[in-house]
């Protein structure tokens, strides 16, 4: 067997004739930038997530950055986040000149761990991001009851968790700020880069907009520092049509990893979906020993995986300077050394997960 890990040119056929006319009519229109389609993908993102504002913008990067800026945070701030998670999430603190802070995770869900977080809280803190891994979103009510006590804005970095819900409602909002992206690998993907912010707050909402287009509040009028971080007209007709499907894609992802945990579970450690939760699986990560033999060996049997994350964001060079140590976050670095993902896509047969599964089992 060879199995496609995203699957991303079934997506494509599957509605193939919906995406070609939308994005011939915008090409037809030539309106590029900001045309009709992102407007009415915004409505779209606010009637889907139930926020009062929604903002598309360039990417899920790009999304932290606005939702920061707005905020206002710069030199000599502190961030509190995750050490187990893609760069984006800490390097966007860096970027603005704060500190990044990172609390280790909760060994369960690999999110944030908020009882550990409190201590770290200073007169610098500025925010915590929190960041809903895999698909699955952080104890919310917690983060936002200890937030609350120090009036700190909480951002959710919900890049992979579009569509997950938390006590029935959903990500994205559940804090100050929503964040998400709309990378093609990402559950809800475009065909390029996207992202989009969500908020209630109407002050936040004004600036992250005006940020979005060079700090802009009316033509040539700059107001703010912004930066250019429109989402394309075409990526916003393609987000479309996609966020139409959306739901039919999250419940074939939910059957999938119901399999795969059904196959595995006796042997390995599998997921753990809280039980307020619902995940839309980002990424179906398991934990196994002898992680880069299991991955290799995968790969000759037409298995791709991928890793993420190898390396917690405490020991990437890049934050050196921060002087954090190995042992610093044991959890998070346990799991960096043995997680690995498997194949996950709403194109999955039973077959494949299962010949999938069996190859694992097979290697451990
Ligand atoms: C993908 C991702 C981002 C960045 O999104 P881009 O659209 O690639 O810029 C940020 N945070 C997390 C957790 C991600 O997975």
């Amino acid at each position: 067997m060879n199995i496609d890990f995203a699957n991303l040119p079934k997506a494509y056929a599957k509605h193939k004739e919906e995406y070609d006319s939308a994005i011939n009519s915008v090409v037809k229109s030539s309106a590029f930038i900001m045309g009709a389609e992102v407007g009415v993908l915004e409505e779209n993102l606010k009637s889907y997530t139930g926020t009062k504002h929604a903002i598309s913008c360039s990417n899920g990067t790009d999304a932290l950055l606005l939702a920061m800026m707005s905020i206002g945070i710069g030199q000599g701030d502190e961030v509190i986040t995750t050490p187990f998670t893609f760069i984006a999430t800490a390097e966007t603190i860096a970027f603005l000149g704060a500190k990044p802070v990172f609390v280790d995770i909760d060994e369960s869900t690999y999110n944030i761990d908020i009882d550990k977080i409190e201590c770290l809280i200073t007169k610098k803190t500025k925010a915590i991001i929190s960041v809903s891994l895999f698909g699955q979103v952080a104890e919310m009510d917690e983060l936002n009851y200890l937030a609350l006590k120090y009036k700190l804005p909480v951002i959710e970095d919900g890049a992979q968790s579009f569509g997950a819900t938390y006590r029935g409602k959903k990500s994205c909002n559940l804090s100050t700020i929503g964040t998400t992206s709309f990378f093609p690998a990402k559950p809800l993907g475009c065909f390029g880069d996207g992202g989009a912010v969500f908020t209630n707050d109407d002050e936040l909402s004004n600036k992250m907009k005006a940020m979005r287009v060079h700090g802009q509040t009316k033509r040539y009028h700059h107001k703010y520092i912004g930066m250019g971080g429109r989402l394309d007209t075409i990526q916003a007709a393609v987000l479309n049509i996609k966020l139409k499907y959306y739901d039919e894609d999250i419940l074939l992802r939910q059957n999938i990893a119901k399999l795969y945990t059904g196959f595995l579970s006796k042997r390995i450690k599998t997921p753990t979906v809280l039980h307020h939760n619902t995940s839309v699986w980002a990424q179906y990560s398991v934990l196994v020993p002898n992680r880069d033999y299991v991955q290799q060996e995968l790969k000759k049997r037409g298995v791709p995986t991928a890793v993420h994350y190898p390396v917690p964001l405490h020991l990437q060079e890049c934050f050196n300077y921060l002087e954090y140590k190995k042992g610093d976050f044991p959890i998070s670095e346990k799991v960096a050394k043995s997680i690995i993902s498997l194949p996950m896509n709403p194109f999955l047969s039973e077959e494949e997960v299962i010949y999938i599964s069996e190859q694992l089992l097979d290697l451990i």
